[in-house]
């Protein structure tokens, strides 16, 4: 789960991270208001979505006076923003961040990222801030400053000290970056992140080191250990789908094809996409029902895969290890019974009970197509969306 710069601010705050004074606003009256508060004679206004690469794409911008900072709010509430980051569709803004605008003398890139090869927490830091961290390893990959952090002893003194002088951070601020290390680094572990980036992280005019900008990613599977996280999800930066799959408990990722693909495991789920495109095809979505496979989940499995007006054939791959197919073909049957589907369904089931399972589909009257491998599923599947079948062939349960 990702969560808005103002949020990753506050919560690094907490852990010792100085950040420069702001506050967030709803509406463009908000964020005038705000700033008359603060004081101060000069702010940045940051538009808050789910996504880099804001200060190019004009969702962040320096303003003088209230009635400036009403005017530029007025452009951005309401509006989609485009970044490199957020697709073509963009992102909502639905609320600002003013923040007093920091003189700043040097930007520094720093990072905390799952190295997974080394299966350690690893730090990325470099002197050349303000830019994106790809950007940086493709044009000056000499200033990339790389710590592992070994899980047993934590992040060490030593090592902060080390990046501090790969950075050349001058001797007097040296001890601040120390505490900014390992403030990230507590956030990070405590708080079950993936991943912390603060770009810039600036040394301003005045000799602090202040974080500019903040983004943390959360393990969603740790995400009941932390409430006080869970709590800053903000649905509107979500994929719709994505966020309704959540909610229900099920595994989802949204795709660009037209064949909606409904699979208990996600290697079962990962390999029926990929038997898809061998086919000609292009999957709709991954969805991992879970191993239970219950009427209750397919049925649910079902509203979302239609929900996604892209859909426009269904592949429900099954296999019964622990679970039955006989018990899984009722759950389809009954889950048809209550969803309003007018595309082609292709069942493939396999494993224990498997004939109960076929013989059930077969004696419900439903106008499914079955098929008894992955592959003959599969080419069915992109079979059915290609010819664009008759009314006679297509499911609709009242
Ligand atoms: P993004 O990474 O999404 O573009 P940032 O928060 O990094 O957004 O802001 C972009 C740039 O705007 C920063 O690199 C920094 O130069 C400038 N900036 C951001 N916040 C402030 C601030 N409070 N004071 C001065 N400059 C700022
Ligand atoms: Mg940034």
């Amino acid at each position: 789960m990702d969560i808005h710069e103002y949020q990753a601010k506050e919560v690094l705050s907490n852990f010792g991270v100085a950040i420069p004074q702001g506050a967030l606003a709803y509406s463009p009256e908000q964020a005038a208001y705000r700033a008359r508060e603060m004081g101060g004679e000069r702010w940045v206004v940051k538009a808050q979505v789910h996504a880099g690469g804001r200060g190019k794409a004009g969702g962040v911008k320096v303003c003088e006076s209230d009635v400036e900072i009403q005017e530029c709010t007025e452009e951005m509430f309401g509006k989609k923003l485009v970044t490199h980051q957020t697709g073509p569709e963009g992102k909502g803004i639905y609320r600002v961040y003013v923040e007093a605008a920091v003189p700043i003398d040097r930007e520094i890139y720093l990072g905390f990222v799952l190295d997974r090869s080394s299966q350690r927490i690893m730090i990325v830091a470099s002197g050349e801030g303000g830019m994106e961290i790809e950007d940086i390893s493709a044009t000056r990959p000499e200033t990339i400053v790389r710590a592992t952090v070994e899980p047993a002893v934590g992040l060490q003194e030593f090592q902060c000290r080390e990046i501090a002088f790969k950075l050349g951070i001058e001797a007097g601020l040296v001890q601040h970056l120390v505490r900014t290390l390992q403030g990230c680094y507590r956030a990070f572990t405590e708080l079950d992140a993936t991943m912390v980036e603060i770009n810039p992280l600036v040394i301003t005019g005045d000799n602090r080191i202040l974080a500019l900008d903040a983004k943390m990613t959360f393990d969603d599977n740790a995400l009941f250990r932390h409430p006080q996280i869970s709590e800053l999800r903000d649905k509107s930066q979500e994929d719709p789908r994505e966020a309704r799959a959540a909610d229900r408990g099920l595994s989802y990722v949204g795709l660009d094809g037209n064949i909606g693909c409904i699979v208990n495991g996600a290697g079962l789920a990962m390999a029926t996409m990929d038997t898809i495109k061998l086919a000609g095809g292009e999957p709709a979505n991954f969805l991992d029902i879970g191993g239970g496979a219950t009427p209750e989940r397919v049925a649910k499995a079902f509203r979302l895969v239609m929900s996604d007006k892209n859909v426009q054939a269904v592949l429900v791959n099954i296999f019964a290890g622990i679970n039955r197919c006989d018990w899984v073909a009722e759950g389809v049957v009954q889950a048809l019974r209550e969803v309003q589907v007018d595309v082609p369904v292709i069942v493939r089931l396999a494993g224990t009970n498997v004939s109960e399972g076929q013989k059930i589909l077969a004696q419900s009257g439903l106008p499914l197509i079955r098929a008894t491998t992955l592959n003959e599923a599969a080419e069915r599947a992109v079979g059915a969306w290609q010819s664009d079948l008759n009314q006679s062939t297509k499911v609709r349960a009242s």
